[in-house]
Protein backbone atom coordinates (compact mmCIF):
# COMPACT_ATOMS: atom_id res chain seq x y z
CA UNK A 1 0.00 0.00 0.00
CA UNK A 2 1.29 3.50 -0.79
CA UNK A 3 0.90 5.04 2.62
CA UNK A 4 3.57 7.21 2.15
CA UNK A 5 4.23 10.99 0.00
CA UNK A 6 6.60 12.32 -1.94
CA UNK A 7 5.23 16.05 -2.71
CA UNK A 8 6.81 18.06 -5.93
CA UNK A 9 5.89 21.25 -6.34
CA UNK A 10 7.26 23.57 -9.33
CA UNK A 11 7.38 26.89 -8.60
CA UNK A 12 4.93 29.02 -11.60
CA UNK A 13 4.51 25.57 -13.47
CA UNK A 14 1.67 26.43 -15.72
CA UNK A 15 -0.19 22.96 -17.38
CA UNK A 16 0.70 24.52 -21.12
CA UNK A 17 4.12 23.97 -19.85
CA UNK A 18 3.42 20.66 -18.71
CA UNK A 19 2.52 20.15 -22.54
CA UNK A 20 4.56 22.50 -24.55
CA UNK A 21 8.17 21.34 -22.52
CA UNK A 22 7.64 18.09 -24.50
CA UNK A 23 9.52 16.47 -21.90
CA UNK A 24 8.74 12.61 -22.46
CA UNK A 25 8.49 12.33 -18.56
CA UNK A 26 5.76 14.95 -18.22
CA UNK A 27 3.99 13.24 -22.13
CA UNK A 28 4.57 9.37 -20.08
CA UNK A 29 2.76 11.53 -16.62
CA UNK A 30 0.08 12.96 -18.12
CA UNK A 31 -1.47 9.62 -19.85
CA UNK A 32 -0.38 7.26 -17.20
CA UNK A 33 -1.29 8.84 -13.90
CA UNK A 34 -3.96 10.94 -12.68
CA UNK A 35 -3.71 14.49 -14.41
CA UNK A 36 -5.91 17.56 -13.62
CA UNK A 37 -4.61 20.41 -16.15
CA UNK A 38 -7.28 22.70 -14.61
CA UNK A 39 -6.86 22.86 -10.88
CA UNK A 40 -7.14 25.90 -8.98
CA UNK A 41 -5.05 27.74 -6.85
CA UNK A 42 -5.86 30.76 -4.29
CA UNK A 43 -6.18 34.41 -4.51
CA UNK A 44 -3.91 36.31 -4.42
CA UNK A 45 -1.75 33.69 -6.64
CA UNK A 46 1.78 34.82 -5.33
CA UNK A 47 3.67 32.21 -3.79
CA UNK A 48 3.55 32.33 -0.26
CA UNK A 49 0.00 32.84 0.20
CA UNK A 50 -0.31 29.77 -2.20
CA UNK A 51 1.90 27.64 0.02
CA UNK A 52 0.07 28.63 3.15
CA UNK A 53 -2.85 28.01 1.35
CA UNK A 54 -1.18 24.45 0.56
CA UNK A 55 0.20 23.59 4.28
CA UNK A 56 -2.71 24.99 5.83
CA UNK A 57 -5.89 24.43 3.77
CA UNK A 58 -7.06 27.38 4.16
CA UNK A 59 -7.48 30.68 1.75
CA UNK A 60 -5.56 33.47 2.50
CA UNK A 61 -8.53 35.14 4.23
CA UNK A 62 -8.58 32.76 6.76
CA UNK A 63 -4.72 31.94 7.10
CA UNK A 64 -4.15 35.31 6.88
CA UNK A 65 -0.84 35.43 4.69
CA UNK A 66 -1.51 37.75 1.94
CA UNK A 67 1.48 38.79 0.64
CA UNK A 68 5.23 36.99 0.35
CA UNK A 69 5.75 38.53 3.59
CA UNK A 70 5.00 36.39 6.45
CA UNK A 71 2.34 37.54 9.19
CA UNK A 72 3.06 35.36 12.30
CA UNK A 73 -0.23 33.82 13.88
CA UNK A 74 -1.31 30.91 15.02
CA UNK A 75 -1.72 28.03 12.73
CA UNK A 76 -1.99 24.04 12.08
CA UNK A 77 -0.32 22.98 9.24
CA UNK A 78 0.45 19.95 7.14
CA UNK A 79 4.00 19.01 8.71
CA UNK A 80 2.59 19.56 12.70
CA UNK A 81 -0.06 17.42 11.41
CA UNK A 82 1.59 14.82 10.68
CA UNK A 83 4.32 14.90 13.32
CA UNK A 84 1.49 15.09 16.35
CA UNK A 85 0.57 12.02 14.87
CA UNK A 86 4.34 10.21 14.96
CA UNK A 87 4.86 10.50 11.25
CA UNK A 88 8.64 11.44 9.68
CA UNK A 89 8.10 14.45 7.78
CA UNK A 90 11.48 16.36 5.52
CA UNK A 91 11.44 19.25 3.39
CA UNK A 92 14.09 20.37 0.59
CA UNK A 93 13.64 24.00 -0.78
CA UNK A 94 15.65 26.87 -1.73
CA UNK A 95 13.42 29.97 -1.31
CA UNK A 96 13.93 30.93 2.35
CA UNK A 97 10.61 32.64 2.66
CA UNK A 98 9.03 29.10 3.21
CA UNK A 99 11.05 28.54 6.18
CA UNK A 100 7.47 29.97 8.18
CA UNK A 101 5.63 26.78 6.50
CA UNK A 102 6.12 24.69 9.55
CA UNK A 103 6.88 25.15 13.59
CA UNK A 104 10.50 23.98 14.02
CA UNK A 105 9.43 21.03 16.25
CA UNK A 106 7.56 19.65 13.10
CA UNK A 107 10.34 18.70 11.32
CA UNK A 108 12.52 15.61 10.96
CA UNK A 109 14.84 16.73 8.23
CA UNK A 110 15.39 19.40 5.91
CA UNK A 111 17.68 20.97 3.27
CA UNK A 112 17.87 24.73 1.79
CA UNK A 113 19.90 25.32 -0.86
CA UNK A 114 20.38 29.13 -1.65
CA UNK A 115 18.38 30.28 -5.16
CA UNK A 116 20.24 33.43 -3.85
CA UNK A 117 23.78 31.83 -4.34
CA UNK A 118 23.98 28.92 -6.68
CA UNK A 119 22.74 29.02 -10.61
CA UNK A 120 19.22 27.94 -11.20
CA UNK A 121 19.42 24.56 -12.53
CA UNK A 122 22.14 23.43 -9.75
CA UNK A 123 19.57 24.83 -6.60
CA UNK A 124 17.19 22.26 -8.08
CA UNK A 125 19.27 19.37 -8.81
CA UNK A 126 21.38 19.77 -5.11
CA UNK A 127 17.78 19.57 -3.54
CA UNK A 128 16.86 16.44 -5.60
CA UNK A 129 19.89 14.60 -5.06
CA UNK A 130 19.81 15.15 -1.16
CA UNK A 131 16.16 14.30 -1.21
CA UNK A 132 16.81 11.05 -3.54
CA UNK A 133 18.98 10.17 -1.25
CA UNK A 134 16.83 10.61 2.12
CA UNK A 135 13.93 8.61 0.78
CA UNK A 136 16.20 5.74 -0.22
CA UNK A 137 18.07 5.74 3.07
CA UNK A 138 15.38 7.09 5.87
CA UNK A 139 12.16 6.35 3.75
CA UNK A 140 10.04 9.45 5.80
CA UNK A 141 6.24 9.40 5.72
CA UNK A 142 6.49 12.51 4.00
CA UNK A 143 8.61 14.82 2.11
CA UNK A 144 8.52 17.63 -0.09
CA UNK A 145 10.66 18.58 -2.94
CA UNK A 146 10.34 22.48 -3.91
CA UNK A 147 11.86 23.25 -7.34
CA UNK A 148 12.12 27.02 -8.08
CA UNK A 149 13.56 27.61 -11.61
CA UNK A 150 10.44 27.59 -13.44
CA UNK A 151 9.11 30.77 -11.49
CA UNK A 152 12.59 32.48 -11.39
CA UNK A 153 13.08 32.42 -15.10
CA UNK A 154 9.38 33.35 -15.65
CA UNK A 155 10.43 36.00 -13.99
CA UNK A 156 13.71 37.31 -15.41
CA UNK A 157 12.49 35.82 -19.00
CA UNK A 158 8.87 35.61 -19.17
CA UNK A 159 5.88 33.04 -19.11
CA UNK A 160 5.83 30.87 -21.93
CA UNK A 161 9.16 32.05 -23.72
CA UNK A 162 11.78 29.23 -24.60
CA UNK A 163 13.44 29.31 -22.06
CA UNK A 164 10.78 29.11 -19.92
CA UNK A 165 9.69 25.60 -21.19
CA UNK A 166 13.25 24.74 -20.98
CA UNK A 167 13.20 24.89 -17.37
CA UNK A 168 9.77 22.98 -17.19
CA UNK A 169 12.15 20.41 -19.20
CA UNK A 170 14.98 20.24 -16.62
CA UNK A 171 12.15 20.05 -13.80
CA UNK A 172 10.17 17.28 -15.22
CA UNK A 173 13.76 15.35 -15.66
CA UNK A 174 14.43 15.92 -11.76
CA UNK A 175 11.22 14.60 -11.54
CA UNK A 176 11.65 11.82 -13.34
CA UNK A 177 15.04 10.88 -11.95
CA UNK A 178 13.49 10.95 -8.00
CA UNK A 179 10.48 8.65 -9.23
CA UNK A 180 12.58 6.03 -11.25
CA UNK A 181 14.19 5.11 -7.70
CA UNK A 182 11.49 6.04 -5.18
CA UNK A 183 10.56 2.87 -3.12
CA UNK A 184 7.22 1.30 -3.90
CA UNK A 185 4.96 2.48 -1.11
CA UNK A 186 5.27 6.26 -1.57
CA UNK A 187 2.20 7.90 -3.49
CA UNK A 188 3.53 10.93 -5.79
CA UNK A 189 1.97 14.42 -6.22
CA UNK A 190 3.10 17.13 -8.38
CA UNK A 191 1.80 20.32 -8.52
CA UNK A 192 2.74 24.22 -8.79
CA UNK A 193 1.19 26.86 -6.31
CA UNK A 194 0.49 29.45 -8.81
CA UNK A 195 0.74 29.53 -13.02
CA UNK A 196 2.08 33.13 -14.41
CA UNK A 197 1.84 35.63 -17.50
CA UNK A 198 4.18 37.92 -19.15
CA UNK A 199 7.13 38.69 -16.40
CA UNK A 200 4.35 37.93 -13.37
CA UNK A 201 2.12 36.36 -11.49
CA UNK A 202 -0.97 37.19 -8.63
CA UNK A 203 -4.06 38.08 -10.39
CA UNK A 204 -7.15 36.26 -10.40
CA UNK A 205 -6.62 35.97 -14.00
CA UNK A 206 -7.07 32.17 -14.91
CA UNK A 207 -3.86 32.28 -16.33
CA UNK A 208 -2.21 32.66 -12.88
CA UNK A 209 -4.68 31.07 -11.00
CA UNK A 210 -4.88 27.79 -12.77
CA UNK A 211 -2.37 25.08 -11.85
CA UNK A 212 -1.03 21.44 -13.20
CA UNK A 213 -2.04 18.71 -10.49
CA UNK A 214 -0.68 15.05 -10.80
CA UNK A 215 -1.43 12.24 -8.31
CA UNK A 216 0.02 8.72 -8.48
CA UNK A 217 -1.16 6.42 -5.85
CA UNK A 218 -2.42 2.69 -5.90
CA UNK A 219 -5.35 4.21 -3.67
CA UNK A 220 -8.69 5.11 -5.10
CA UNK A 221 -9.26 8.51 -5.77
CA UNK A 222 -12.75 10.04 -6.38
CA UNK A 223 -12.42 11.59 -9.92
CA UNK A 224 -14.79 14.19 -9.46
CA UNK A 225 -13.22 16.40 -6.24
CA UNK A 226 -9.80 15.83 -8.07
CA UNK A 227 -11.38 16.75 -11.46
CA UNK A 228 -12.57 20.13 -9.17
CA UNK A 229 -9.38 19.91 -6.97
CA UNK A 230 -7.95 23.59 -5.29
CA UNK A 231 -4.62 23.74 -3.98
CA UNK A 232 -6.37 23.48 -0.34
CA UNK A 233 -7.49 20.21 -0.50
CA UNK A 234 -4.16 19.08 -1.12
CA UNK A 235 -3.10 18.80 2.68
CA UNK A 236 -6.38 16.79 3.91
CA UNK A 237 -5.71 13.99 0.67
CA UNK A 238 -1.81 13.68 2.12
CA UNK A 239 -3.45 12.92 5.43
CA UNK A 240 -5.95 10.64 3.89
CA UNK A 241 -3.04 8.69 1.83
CA UNK A 242 -0.63 8.63 5.30
CA UNK A 243 -3.72 7.32 7.23
CA UNK A 244 -4.18 10.60 10.19
CA UNK A 245 -6.65 12.69 10.05
CA UNK A 246 -6.94 16.47 9.14
CA UNK A 247 -6.99 18.97 11.33
CA UNK A 248 -10.53 20.39 11.93
CA UNK A 249 -9.33 23.63 11.02
CA UNK A 250 -8.90 22.77 7.86
CA UNK A 251 -11.55 23.66 5.01
CA UNK A 252 -10.17 21.48 2.14
CA UNK A 253 -11.52 17.90 0.96
CA UNK A 254 -9.64 14.91 0.19
CA UNK A 255 -9.98 13.51 -2.98
CA UNK A 256 -9.64 9.76 -2.33
CA UNK A 257 -12.10 7.79 -1.86
ZN1 LIG B 1 6.97 34.25 -8.57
Amino acid sequence: MQNKVLMILCDGLTPDAVIKCKHPFAEKLMSTVCYNPHAQTVFPSWTLPCHFSLFMSQTPDEHGVLGNTFVPGERKGLFEQLRDNGKATSFFYSWGELKDLYAPYALCYSHFVSEEYFPHGKVTELLEEDCEKFIKEYEPDFAFLYLETTDSIGHEIGWGTEEYFKAAYHSFGLIEKIMSVLPEDYSVIILADHGGHDHTHGTADPVDMTIPLFIKTDREINRELFDKANIIDVAPTVCDIIGIEPSKKWRGKSFMK
